[in-house]
């Protein structure tokens, strides 16, 4: 006989497993950054000043949970959002928070990421 508690609760299980990988300000940071595509860890950490293994640690807990997946590309690792559809949850807490929307459109240190290199690369010519 299953207790009356677990029926209730059981349901819930995948919302509160993904709710738990969001309550975390480090990795909404993370997801912030993400917003735009996919990014690899020495990105994350130009944009958002923390150490690569603070970083990877936080990866590993929202892909662990199905947020983001990763893709190997050489010597890269990039990583993207798994279902877009989560940014909706993000913005709606953000809405009831009344914050504005943190700024991460510049690197705190000059980022040296394939892409961007590439994309400053295309700026100077
Ligand atoms: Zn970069």
């Amino acid at each position: 006989m299953q207790l009356e508690q677990e029926i209730i609760v059981q349901p819930y299980d995948r919302e509160v497993q993904i709710l738990k990988a969001l309550a975390n300000p480090a990795r909404l940071a993370i997801l912030d950054v993400l917003r735009d595509g996919e990014h690899c860890v020495c990105h994350m950490e130009a944009y958002l000043g923390f150490r690569q293994a603070y970083i990877s640690q936080q990866l590993m807990v929202l892909r662990e949970v199905g947020l983001i997946q990763d893709r190997r590309d050489g010597w890269n690792i990039y990583y993207r959002i798994t279902d877009e559809r989560i940014f909706n949850v993000l913005n709606a807490v953000r809405k009831v928070t009344g914050q504005c929307d943190p700024e991460l459109q510049k690197p705190k240190i000059p980022c040296t990421c394939p892409k961007c290199s590439a994309q400053a690369e295309m700026g100077s010519k």
